[in-house]
């Protein structure tokens, strides 16, 4: 028997999975796929970590979820800078003086925030969605190119019908600070993510490729209580209807040269071009070995966004006004569930940063294991 059955070995299951080991209880963590370490999963081609399901960069503002995921991993000095590619013409992210001189051609910080107020004008009021939101951060010229066919390539959904808060992760800068990031601490763990969730379910017992709820009844009886970290709608069976999620394809193929674009990321972000980004694994690394060598090969992933369907792997969640309500349906279906509490992005139907995850399962950890 055991204390918790954690459904999930992804980050939100692995960090609840530590905590519940390192307060002495028994824990069972099953998967449904034939790995753990969910979608920050990563594999090793051409002696490079390959992020299989999408780019994870680790940031954060908070000490002490940095210091506990420091505890499983070393991490490196890489920081987010992703490069847009807008018909050919690049330009820095996020949005920051370099963007500006190219789009402008304007020098100072004042230059640049003269233009953006011109610019934002256009926007009275409190901005609606995810289109007045931009607009009034950084004017409609970056909105064109830079935004608008990202965005909507992204989420499949027009600009003005997606809720503002999406946008409001890009800073924008009048500083030649063209870090992704707002985040003191920042970093790719050495050796992966793999690895590192690896180091986090250490002692626990992990069974691979076991779907959760084809064998909800036998596994419940295995645990006085069961962490759920899959999807909510598909643990009720979908009975209210199903949440919307955008789905994410990666073609991967490993290069016989040895830079294909000198940036980890770069984003297509003009209509046309069909995937989304171009992720070049191994600048998260510096293009080295964990020995220091040089590597003479590349992997890139060409990512294409779609819309998710029953079977797909759910990845974003679209909170938009019509999946929040019934998400909260969902939610009080789950209140009453007494042995199931739910976690983690799938869970709670949320787009979460990894630094979020891991603070949720550590206050889920400091409410359940007294
Ligand atoms: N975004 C954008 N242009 C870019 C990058 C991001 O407009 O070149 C916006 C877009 O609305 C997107 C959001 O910022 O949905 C978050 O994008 P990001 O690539 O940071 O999301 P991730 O998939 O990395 O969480």
């Amino acid at each position: 028997m055991y204390d918790y059955l954690i459904v999930g070995a992804g980050l939100f299951g692995a960090t609840f999975a530590r905590q519940a080991m390192d307060a002495g209880k028994r824990v069972l963590v099953v998967d449904r796929r034939d790995h753990v370490a969910g979608n920050i999963y990563t594999q090793k081609l051409a002696g490079i970590d390959v992020h299989r399901y999408g780019a994870h960069i680790f940031h954060t503002n908070d000490g002490e979820v940095w210091r506990y995921i420091n505890r499983f991993a070393d991490f490196n000095r890489f920081t987010n800078t992703p490069v847009a590619n807008y018909r050919g013409q690049l330009y820095s992210l996020p949005f920051n003086m370099f963007t500006f001189n190219k789009m402008w051609g304007v020098v100072t910080p004042e230059q640049a925030a003269e233009i953006i107020q011109r610019q934002r004008r256009e926007i009275t009021g409190t901005p609606k969605n995810l289109e007045e939101q931009a607009i009034s951060l950084v004017g409609r010229d970056i909105f064109e190119k830079l935004i608008k066919g990202y965005t909507e390539k992204q989420w499949g959904r027009d600009c003005r019908e997606l809720p503002a808060f999406i946008i409001k992760r890009l800073p924008v800068r009048l500083t030649f600070d063209n870090n992704y990031f707002d985040a003191l601490y920042q970093g790719i763990p050495i050796g992966g993510y793999t690895r590192m969730v690896e180091n986090m379910l250490r002692g626990a017992e992990v069974r691979l490729d076991t779907e959760y709820l084809r064998d909800k009844s036998a596994l419940d009886a295995l645990a006085g209580k069961v962490v759920y970290t899959g999807p909510i709608d598909a643990y009720f069976g979908y009975r209210l209807g199903a949440l919307e999620y955008r789905s994410v394809r990666f073609e991967t193929e490993i290069l016989d040269i040895p830079n294909y674009q000198g940036n980890a990321v770069v984003n297509y972000t003009d209509r046309e071009t069909p995937f989304t980004r171009v992720i070049e694994h191994k600048w998260f690394e510096f293009g080295r070995d964990e020995q220091g060598n040089e590597l003479p090969q590349t992997v890139v992933s060409r990512e294409y966004s779609s819309e998710w369907s029953v079977g797909d792997e759910p990845y974003y969640p679209v909170n938009d006004e019509k999946n929040g309500a019934l998400y909260w349906q969902y939610r009080a279906l789950a209140d009453g569930e007494s042995k199931v509490v739910f976690g983690g992005r799938l869970g709670t139907y949320r787009y979460c940063d990894m630094d979020q995850t891991v603070a949720a399962a550590l206050a889920l950890s400091r409410r359940e294991l007294i």
